[in-house]
């Protein structure tokens, strides 16, 4: 169980990726309102964020960089999640600070895949955890994924804002 903090404006988007990480055993919650989510983030101490990058107010690039500048956050793993996928995008995202980047709509199984990457590189930062803390499972499906771009069997709603 994994706390999960969300930045995103869309109510659909909220509810999928709610739903998925739930359904993945973790706790989510989720901010609308980017001008909210660094307090939101300073309170939840969430063990991943995951932010929306076309967010009124403060931008999700924004939030990132705010984010890694942030004493208490600095050391969280950020999944940055856009409609968006323009030349240089990933780059930029990379850049402010974020591990990870989903395009919508999201594959459930590439989101899922990719949110349990970033919590165990984050638990691998940490200090030294038992070997056998998460037995690898050996799961054709998510192999079979990692190899080709194209959408999931599982692809899944949202469109971007
Ligand atoms: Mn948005």
């Amino acid at each position: 169980m994994a706390k999960i903090l969300i930045v995103e404006d869309n109510a659909l988007n909220i509810k999928l990726f709610c739903d998925l990480l739930a359904a993945h055993g973790h706790k989510p919650e989720a901010v609308t309102d980017s001008r909210n989510a660094l307090d939101a983030a300073r309170d939840f101490e969430p063990d991943l964020v995951i932010t929306d990058i076309q967010l009124p107010h403060v931008s999700g690039l924004d939030l990132i960089r705010l984010i890694r500048k942030d004493e208490q956050l600095a050391g969280v793993p950020i999944m940055a999640v856009t409609a968006y996928s323009a030349q240089g995008d990933e780059e930029r995202i990379r850049a402010a600070g974020a591990q990870a980047y989903v395009s919508k709509p999201i594959s459930v199984v590439r989101f899922a895949e990719t949110v349990d990457e970033l919590l165990k590189d984050g638990h691998d930062r940490g200090p030294p955890a038992k070997v056998d803390d998460e037995p690898e499972i050996d799961n054709p499906e998510s192999r079979a994924n990692q190899s080709e771009e194209g959408p999931g069997p599982g692809e899944a709603g949202g469109e971007g804002d």
